[in-house]
């Protein structure tokens, strides 16, 4: 079976146990490659439904997680949002294509802005994603997002990708009126999915979901690492 048919059958399987719930959702995982951000090795593993391993200890998260991330996050055509934790990029792919569709006019396509601690992994995202066609519509940024990225702020909507001891106040700060940031909160051991809603009056609304794993987000906001450490 080819990797578009695999593709499309993972899309089907992932709306009917609930975790894909709206057509832009669904669209964009039809269109993003995921074969593109899996290492070489693991590619005939690209639409099973699970992480792989990207490298330096980091994953490339499940399908199924990042399907209900983003229903969580209900982003949409025209918005800026930012990504903590870029890891292989495929996430920020997903998030462009439904703040950009490839199939939209240039001049209403939003943009994404994604961090990503690791240098090489950064890079590793840059060229996935300029594989994959996303080069224009996602940059990447290689610092801590614990802190956010103020250079871009305010953000419509933010996705943490790694598990945080709680919400960083700077992403808190940096997300606009009327905005929406999911985000893993919790220990090293297991986490809530929290949906932070910030209203046009500035007030923050705070909901917690389903209980996940992630890896640890590392920053000045998030876990500190003990000098000498490295994660
Ligand atoms: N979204 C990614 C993808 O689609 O491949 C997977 C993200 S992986 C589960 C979590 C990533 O968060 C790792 O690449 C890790 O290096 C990164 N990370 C951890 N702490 C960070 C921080 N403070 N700022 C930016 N990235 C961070």
């Amino acid at each position: 079976m080819g990797l578009e048919e695999r593709r499309r059958r993972l899309a089907e399987e992932l709306k009917r146990l609930g975790f894909i719930r709206s057509e832009k959702v669904y669209r964009a995982f039809l269109r993003v490659p995921r074969e593109l951000f899996v290492p070489e090795e693991y590619r005939d593993l690209a639409y099973e439904d699970r992480p792989l391993p990207i490298g330096h200890g980091q994953t490339i998260s499940a399908p199924s997680i990042v399907a209900y991330m983003m229903e969580l996050l209900d982003p949409e055509p025209g918005m800026k949002a930012l990504e903590v934790g870029a890891g292989s990029g495929y996430a920020a792919a997903v998030l462009a294509e439904i703040v950009a569709p490839s199939d939209a006019p240039r001049s209403s396509w939003g943009h994404v802005y994604a961090v990503e601690r690791i240098p090489e992994l950064a890079e590793l995202a840059r060229r996935n994603l300029e594989a994959a066609g996303y080069a224009d519509r996602v940059t990447v940024v290689v610092g801590d997002g614990s802190r956010g990225l103020p250079e871009y702020a305010p953000y419509d909507r933010i996705l943490v990708s790694a598990a945080a001891p709680q919400v960083p106040r700077p992403l808190v700060e940096q997300l606009a009126p009327g905005g929406r940031m999911v985000i893993p909160v919790g220990d090293y051991w297991g986490q809530t999915l929290t949906v932070i809603v910030k209203d046009a009056t500035g007030s923050v609304r705070v909901a917690r979901d389903i209980e996940v794993l992630f890896v640890p987000l590392i920053g000045e906001y998030a876990w500190r690492v003990p000098e000498g450490y490295i994660i």
